[in-house]
Formats: C-alpha cells, structure tokens, sequence
C-alpha cells in the first residue's frame, strides 16, 4: 500500500473523530501550540527546563480557556539539544518530531483508538525519552499497523501482558509527571506506525532531516485518525 493511500485508509477508519484522551473533551477545548525553533514566542522561555516549558504551556492553554494543547508533527524543535539521547556521534543530530503531542495533566487517562492488542511495552529512561512507553498493534481489514503511546506513568506498564487485548475506547493507561516521562511537562506522545523495524516498546520519535521522507511515509499525521 503506498505512503498516499494508506493516510486515505487511515481517515476513512472513523468519520468522527477517534479519541486518545477523555472522549468527553471537545475538539474546541484542543488548541494548537507550536513548539517549532522558529515560534518567536518561545525564543524568551528557556525550553530545556520543563518547569519553565511547563508554566508556558499551563499559561497558553488557560489563556485560550482550552483543556489540552496539542500540535508538533514534522515540527523541528530546540528542545532536543539538551540531551545526548538525540545528538550522540555517530547518528546525525534528531530535532524533527514525527509524532502528535497532547500537553495535559500528568495522571490525565489515555484510551485506546481502535480495537487494539499489546505489542510490546517498556520503560526508555535515557534522558528526554520517551519514559513508559506502550506500543498497541492493530489490524482493520487485512491492514496492520501501530500506535505508539510515550511519556506514560509507571503504573501504566506493571501489569501489561503482550499480546493483551484492548477493545476501541479502553483505558490502556495514564500520563506521567516530569520524574518517569523523561522530564518533561506531562504529555501524550502519540504516534501511528506503519513498519515496526523490529522494534519493541520504544520507536524514534524524533529524526534527522536526511531521514524525514522516510519515517513521514513510515509515520503518518496521527491527526488523520484525531481530527483536531
Ligand atoms: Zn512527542
């Protein structure tokens, strides 16, 4: 299936939109939030430090009277350059982020889109990781793919079992604080995967731009299933 026709297939899954969060959430209370290098906003707020990240974000989100930011797919971020995870020679610098963040309380429940089974599950603790992180692999049709969810609390992963099955709409888990996710405000990292490569609860999130073209066809737009 090719790169076009499968985000076809991904927005043709559900005319509403599905839900990673509390469903009970509006599209209208989801505002968009840039976190790009070039956001000038962001030039005076020093975003290496997640308290100071995190009272920018609780700020704009209560300024726009919106419950939960979200945005940041193909978005190039600074924020990655703090920490040798995304910058150790010999890979190549990773500042562009290839999946959706929705920035919210940190114990805030996440469910799954789609009916669902476990993939795998883990907890990344390099420096700006992921965290505990769950990967749910799904098959519409004959069509299999994966979503990946990050910065998750601990609990979210103690009694996981692979291969353990979530219907559409379940609670898979909650979102974690600054101490387990990697140290960042608390947030959903949410991203669809197409070729897993072998991978098992952990899957880059992050690129370089000799990369992007691959891992855009690889990881699609998951606004295509949110529809924010
Ligand atoms: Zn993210």
């Amino acid at each position: 299936m090719s790169p076009l026709y499968f985000e076809d297939f991904l927005v043709n899954i559900s005319r509403k939109p599905l839900r990673v969060l509390d469903t009970s959430i509006k599209n209208s209370k989801y505002i968009h939030l840039d976190l790009s290098q070039d956001h000038v906003e962001l030039q005076g707020v020093d975003v290496s430090s997640s308290t100071k990240l995190e009272t920018y974000i609780t700020n704009y989100i209560k300024k726009q009277h919106a419950l939960v930011a979200f945005g940041g797919y193909n978005e190039i971020r600074t924020i990655y350059k703090r920490s040798i995870y995304f910058n150790a020679a010999p890979t190549k610098e990773r500042n562009i982020h290839i999946g959706i963040d929705l920035w919210c309380g940190a114990e805030t429940p996440v469910y799954t889109p789609l009916d669902a089974t476990v993939h795998s599950f883990k907890n990344n603790t390099n420096y700006g990781d992921y965290g505990p992180t769950i990967i749910l692999k799904h098959r519409i049709n004959t069509v299999e793919f994966y979503t990946l969810y990050g910065h998750l609390s601990l609990a979210s992963i103690e009694d996981l079992k692979v291969n353990q099955v979530f219907k559409q709409g379940e609670q898979i888990g909650a979102l974690g604080d600054t101490v387990v996710n990697g140290d960042y405000p608390s947030h959903l990292h949410f991203q669809i995967i197409r070729d897993l490569q072998g991978f098992n609860g952990d899957y880059p999130g992050v690129c370089n731009i000799t990369d992007l073209d691959f891992y855009l066809d690889n990881c699609p737009n998951p606004n295509l299933l949110l529809k924010l």
